[in-house]
């Protein structure tokens, strides 16, 4: 049976496997040779020529710059999760974007990029600063303002969805429309290919920052993109050059956590909606941002909610900073996804980069949900949003009206 007949949960633990048993080894084996013996030069100067032209090993991988097979597992993994012929991975998602636009405007000549906001920080400032020597038009995910931005030059269009950290939601489809033949990359780091795959609604590529759902841990740093056997081509060819490798033992992580990830994402959306449902209606949250079951987008194009939220404080900055100083089962840190929930300021930290006029609000805070118990969770914002003194109804007063909550 092929992979492609079996259902996602499945595929997330068998792919990239294949050939396990006949390896006669139960775990992937991890391959850290820096260089590959050759067998003859004719072999391996012919090797070397089709891997650095983005091709696949022939005899040989040569040098690891070129080709690593346990890297190669973990993309094929992610590869069949996403519905894509290929991926490539990289030392980290920032690694990823810069060869998707090298890759996009240096081998076609165009050198214009339309990026729609909000988007992670460190994406906006690459795409606002020359260093790539491409020129960005930010505009909002309409197809009318997405049209209006495309040119002749135009090489790429790049949006998140869910974005971060407000958690809005764009139409993919109705983006890669307006961008009328410009491929279209999605980053889909906060929906992950359990909840959403890009390609199906017409994007070329598909990013994630590894680091988050996909590895799940905090232990690992990588980017992958997803995509047609062509553009993963250009995008080896650009990691050959470059150089932005993600390491096997990173790889090994990575390719273990795609097992784990359609049990872990669904636990923790459940969890997130449990804590969105109590922060919904708290005195002290001036605005939540969590999409809405009736949303047109959810169902459609992503199957859930996710398990990213973010809140508006109505005491501002200094209660933000209260708020982060003040809890104990979450960690005040950057990232995300994870298997243990964040919070952070967006302000002041992913979002630092941001032009002012696109960085996030001072009173909001953006928090990722993990896999501890729900309750624990909101006991833990409850006891340290109430260090500002406000009395909010007691947990046992509205678990009844929170569905998702078990205790
Ligand atoms: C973290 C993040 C990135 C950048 O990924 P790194 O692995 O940190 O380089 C890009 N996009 C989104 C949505 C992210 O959360």
């Amino acid at each position: 049976m092929t992979s492609r007949s079996l259902h996602p949960d499945t595929v997330a633990v068998h792919a990239g496997r294949e050939d396990l048993t006949d390896l006669g080894v139960h775990a992937p084996p991890i391959d850290l040779s820096s260089t590959n013996p050759l067998p003859d030069i004719e072999t391996g100067g012919s090797a070397y020529e089709t891997l650095a032209s983005g091709g696949y090993p022939e005899g040989t991988a040569v040098y690891a710059r070129l080709w690593n097979p346990t890297v190669a597992r973990f993309e094929t993994g992610l590869a069949r999760l996403e519905h894509a012929e290929a991926a490539v991975a990289f030392s980290s998602g920032m690694a990823a974007l810069t060869a998707a636009v090298l890759a996009t405007t240096r081998e076609t000549g165009r050198r214009h990029v339309v990026a729609v906001r909000p988007l992670y920080g460190g994406t906006d400032y690459l795409l606002a600063s020359d260093l790539l020597g491409v020129e960005t038009t930010f505009c909002e995910g309409t197809s009318a303002a997405v049209a209006a931005a495309i040119r002749r030059d135009t090489a790429l269009v790049v949006l998140e969805t869910p974005a971060n950290p407000t958690l809005d939601l764009v139409d993919i489809r109705s983006v890669v429309m307006a961008a009328d033949g410009v491929p279209v990359l999605v980053d889909n780091t906060f929906a992950t290919p359990v909840l959403q795959n890009p390609l199906k609604f017409g994007a070329a590529m598909v990013l994630h920052s590894a680091t988050k759902y996909l590895g799940g841990h905090g232990d690992v740093v990588a980017g992958v993109i997803a995509c047609d056997e062509e553009r993963a081509a250009a995008l080896r060819r650009v990691r050959a050059v470059t150089g932005a490798l993600l390491h096997p033992l990173g790889a090994y992580l990575l390719h273990r956590g795609l097992a784990t990830l359609p049990v872990r994402v669904r636990t923790q959306q459940a969890n997130a909606r449990a804590v969105a449902a109590w922060l919904a209606d708290h005195p002290d949250v001036a605005r939540l941002y969590y999409p809405t079951d009736d949303h047109p987008l959810i169902g459609r194009q992503m199957d859930g909610t996710g398990a990213m939220l973010s809140i508006e404080l109505r005491g501002g900055y200094d209660q933000a900073a209260r708020l982060t100083s003040a809890v104990q089962v979450f960690t005040h840190a950057v990232s995300l996804g994870g298997v243990d929930s964040l919070i952070q300021h967006p302000a002041a930290l992913t979002h630092r980069p941001v032009a002012p006029e696109a960085r996030p609000d001072a009173a909001l805070v953006r928090l990722s949900i993990g896999l501890e118990n729900p309750t624990d969770l909101i006991t833990d914002l409850d006891r340290a949003l109430s260090v500002n003194g406000h009395v909010h109804p007691p947990l046992t007063a509205i678990r009844s009206r929170i569905p998702d909550l078990q205790t």
